[in-house]
């Protein structure tokens, strides 16, 4: 048993010395058989949220209608489940209702495949009621119970079957793909902020092309925003696709595929952070220097260096073999100056310099013109020099 399942042994023995059940499940459980890192400990449990609260010091009710609140022990996050069967799903976010249990089996039941339906007990004893394991082994996904009432639940789980087939590069059940297709146009009444969420990890999965190869065979894509109005969309993608690690690399990689739709669109229908955005937009900005300059001093210089990754990322994808992990370092390293602030003049010198100019837009547009020139290193970095320069390019002024 490997060391985060040890560390999450006592929130279990404290669970079970108050005469409760609790068990590992779910993702921890199926990434341990497949040696995969473990992402977070979940545990399920007989105890009711309340009984939780009082017997640990450290409880953070994220859930408590849902059974769910996090306990931390020795610094260390765990979501604890309550055994529970849930209602439908009729706003397609939350189940109307949840009734708390004490059977283990009915709280796997509900849970979405096979390879996710583990529970694992303290002495790694594995409860396999579905045949997850032999999922496991067979690298398929499936349904626990039929697939299509499962999806009509929720068809969540059909984006969660892309985006597990993509995490994974497991196959989906030939009757489980039938089912997915079936139920695919529920798709469209979701929260597409739940798709959001597992969109973005669909699309950092490590066989991401396995997981679009299932966006088209499953036709999920045509109830998708933006993509349900170009169904072309999904089959332009390249074969040099890698994983993309953030939404604003996935939004710039889509608008670069087709920039009939913009950025600001993408974020609008996909509900996405202003953060998201500014990562999208400044990387479709480099994208459109490199494609104008190459790879340049003041692309290296303008873009922040929070998205070099990222564009890195997209030109691998554009541009295969152009662009090395630390290029872009190494030319930022070697720039003359490295931001604005590090200008030996500013616009009130500028001003100071032209007293009888009004003030006006072409302040901004001088000191852009000289911070390029610095960042090409064709002007020092200088007051006196910088002041001559603009003496003898005395045109661009206006
Ligand atoms: P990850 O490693 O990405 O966290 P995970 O399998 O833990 O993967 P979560 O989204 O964290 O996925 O969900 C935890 C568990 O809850 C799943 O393994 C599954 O058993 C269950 N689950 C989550 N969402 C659903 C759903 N929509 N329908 C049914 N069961 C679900
Ligand atoms: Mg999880």
């Amino acid at each position: 048993i490997s060391e985060p399942f040890i560390k999450a042994r006592p929130v279990i023995e404290n669970i079970e010395k108050h005469d409760h059940q609790a068990y590992y499940v779910g993702g921890c459980v199926r990434d341990f058989l497949l040696k995969r890192p473990i992402g977070d400990v979940d545990i399920t449990t007989s105890a009711t949220p309340t009984t939780i609260q009082q017997i640990f010091p450290k409880v953070i009710p994220v859930g408590i209608e849902h059974g769910t609140v996090i306990v931390v022990y020795d610094d260390v996050p765990y979501e604890v489940t309550t055994f529970r069967v849930e209602g439908r799903y009729s706003d397609q976010r939350h189940p109307d209702s949840v009734t708390f249990i004490n059977q283990l089996d009915k709280d796997l039941e509900r849970r979405d495949f096979t390879i996710n339906a583990l529970a694992m007990d303290i002495k790694g004893n594995i409860i396999d009621l579905f045949g997850g394991k032999e999922d496991i082994q067979k690298k398929v996904i499936r349904t626990v119970g039929n697939g299509y009432e499962r999806f009509k639940e929720d068809s969540l789980r059909i984006i969660r079957a892309l985006r597990f087939a993509s995490q994974l590069g497991f196959k989906i059940d030939p009757q489980t793909l039938k089912e997915m297709k079936e139920v695919s146009e529920d798709i469209s009444n979701l929260a597409i902020e739940r798709i959001t969420k597992e969109f973005g990890k669909l699309f950092a999965g490590y066989y991401l092309k396995n997981g679009i190869h299932y966006m088209k065979e499953s036709e999920s894509y045509k109830y998708l925003p933006i993509f349900a109005d170009i169904p072309d969309l999904i089959y332009k993608v390249p074969d040099s696709i890698q994983p993309l690690h953030s939404f604003g690399e996935i939004i710039a990689f889509f608008h670069l595929l087709d920039t009939r739709v913009s950025v600001i669109e993408w974020v609008k229908k996909w509900k996405c952070s202003n953060q998201v955005k500014q990562e999208a937009v400044a990387i479709v900005q480099a994208y459109s220097l490199f494609e104008k300059y190459g790879i340049d001093k003041w692309l290296v210089y303008t873009l922040d260096r929070r998205y070099y990754k990222g564009f890195t990322n997209i030109m691998n994808i554009f541009h295969p073999a152009l662009l090395d992990e630390n290029d872009l370092d190494k030319v930022y390293n070697s720039l003359p100056i490295q931001s604005r602030q590090e200008l030996c003049v500013n616009g009130n010198d500028l001003i100071s310099w032209y007293p009888n100019i009004k003030k006006g837009p072409w302040i901004q547009k001088l000191l852009t013109m000289v911070e390029k020139e610095i960042v090409f290193g064709n002007l020092k970095n200088r007051k006196n020099d910088i002041k001559d320069w603009i003496k003898w390019n005395p045109l661009e002024i206006n």
